[in-house]
């Protein structure tokens, strides 16, 4: 059954929400800072600059689950999609107790950004559940992605959004909502969602996609300083999906991990961290604290330790003004979506700290579902070599433009990444023109 055969008619709906709405959160109020900035500069038509500020449909859903105990909860649901010039929306889905309109429309435009500087034919989405993903058992979290898979129906789609994962959530609620919007529609739709598992249409290599992103621009970026990854000393806050693996790949090539966080605090250990024990540490126990051999530190203290390179990849707003002038590392490699405040950013570039931005550092994990996507589509599946060289070859040839347009520009990596990708997404809708 083709998409279009859907109901049209979209429950709880705000069509093209006012950018310029008051009392929007610190997060969506930066999203437009980063944007408004470079757009001004451009010297592009203005008629698109609203049109750009603004997501073109935000979903608010309600989902009514019944608990383990018998109880009946209710839980909110959002899908964002902001912008779908040049192409379906795209972009992951979070469960965590923070999420709300701003912060999905916030990450919605940043993945717009991200999905147009690395090339590939989408649109820029996000969705996410107000919850706490490690308080439900199992079986209420099946419940939980079924229901809102189902609640999203009229407006996602493989032709339409494709959802992918994000924080506290992986391929298992990904195989959930395949399945739900499949049994919904009455035929396989591979291509509805990306980061399933591998054994039903998932690509090989796309849960550790973002990490490897993170490496293969860090290195691109040594490479123009003559250095390699072996020459750096790396903290990472966030060990999560993309945190892990991050550090795991960075640590293969050499790089010493000094230091690794999550949530509740982390670890340093000056002589390098042995980042496959922490992670199974991390994943028996939950937790890093008191993994032996290292020395106790905050998420604050990690930010400011004594290193080369940072990656925040944890969650937004992490690397504030607070933060930023104590920050030592000379480099920031920005693996969560927007970890970095405007004012924070301002600093660090006066400090001389070189940022590479989160819509080129962490795209490595759209680009790899965007070759789940395909092989879906096409039936096909890639070895993971291919993956691999593919994702590479994306990274480095984003790394390539975004370096040579902060060369020609004289401007900082963020600035000369948002103007390509603002250039492209606007080029699309002034090609499109208005509908109707
Ligand atoms: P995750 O849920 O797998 O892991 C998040 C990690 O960060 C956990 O270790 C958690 O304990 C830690 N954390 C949470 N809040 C923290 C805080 N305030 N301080 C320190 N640590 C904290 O999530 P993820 O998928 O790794 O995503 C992390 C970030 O990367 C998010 O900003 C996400 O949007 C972004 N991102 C994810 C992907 C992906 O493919 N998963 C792709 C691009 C960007």
């Amino acid at each position: 059954m083709p998409d279009s055969s859907l109901p049209a008619a979209l429950p709880k709906v705000t069509d093209r929400l006012s950018a310029t709405t008051t009392n929007h959160s610190a997060f969506w109020q930066n999203a437009n800072l980063y944007f408004d900035r470079v757009y001004q500069t451009m010297g592009l038509d203005t008629t698109w600059r609203t049109v750009l500020a603004s997501p073109k449909r935000v979903l608010t859903v309600s989902c009514p689950i019944r608990m383990d105990d018998g109880h009946i909860k209710v839980f909110t649901g959002y899908r964002c999609q902001h912008n779908n010039a040049l192409g379906p929306f795209k972009g992951g889905i979070r469960f965590d107790s923070a999420v709300n309109t701003d912060e999905v429309m916030a990450l919605a435009m940043i993945q717009t950004w991200k999905n147009a500087l690395v090339g590939l034919p989408y649109g820029g989405a996000k969705g996410g559940i107000v919850c706490e993903p490690k308080k439900l058992s199992l079986a209420e979290k099946e419940r939980l992605t079924r229901r809102y898979t189902a609640e999203l129906l009229p407006i996602i789609g493989p032709q339409q959004d494709i959802p992918a994962p994000d924080a506290g959530t992986d391929a298992q609620v990904m195989a959930w909502f395949l399945d739900t919007y499949s049994m919904m529609v009455g035929y396989q739709a591979l291509g509805v969602v990306t980061g399933k598992p591998v054994a039903i249409g998932g690509s090989v290599g796309r849960e550790e996609a973002t990490g490897r992103g993170v490496m293969n621009i860090l290195r691109k970026f040594l490479a123009t300083q003559n250095k390699t990854l072996a020459d750096v000393r790396v903290a990472v806050q966030g060990f999560g999906n993309v945190g892990f693996h991050a550090a795991r790949l960075l640590a293969e090539r050499g790089a010493t991990i000094v230091a690794v966080s999550e949530r509740a605090g982390g670890i340093y250990d000056e002589g390098g961290i042995d980042v496959d024990a922490a992670g199974r540490y991390y994943r028996e126990n939950g937790t890093l604290t008191d993994f032996p051999g290292t020395d106790a530190l905050t998420n604050e203290e990690l930010l400011t330790c004594d290193c080369d390179v940072l990656v925040p990849a944890a969650m937004e707003n992490t690397l504030t003004a607070e933060v930023a002038p104590h920050v030592r590392a000379r480099v920031v490699v920005e693996g969560a979506n927007g970890p970095t405040t405007p004012d924070a950013d301002e600093i660090l570039r006066d400090n001389g700290v070189t940022v590479l931005p989160d819509i080129l550092a962490n795209a490595g994990g759209v680009t790899v579902s965007y070759f789940e996507w395909v092989q879906g589509l096409e039936s096909f599946f890639w070895d993971g070599k291919r993956v691999q060289d593919e994702l590479q070859k994306v990274m480095e040839k984003s790394f390539d433009a975004v370096n040579a347009k902060a060369d020609e520009a004289d401007c900082d990596y963020r600035t000369a990444a948002y103007t390509i990708a603002i250039g492209r997404v606007t080029e699309a809708c002034r090609l499109k023109g208005l509908f109707p």
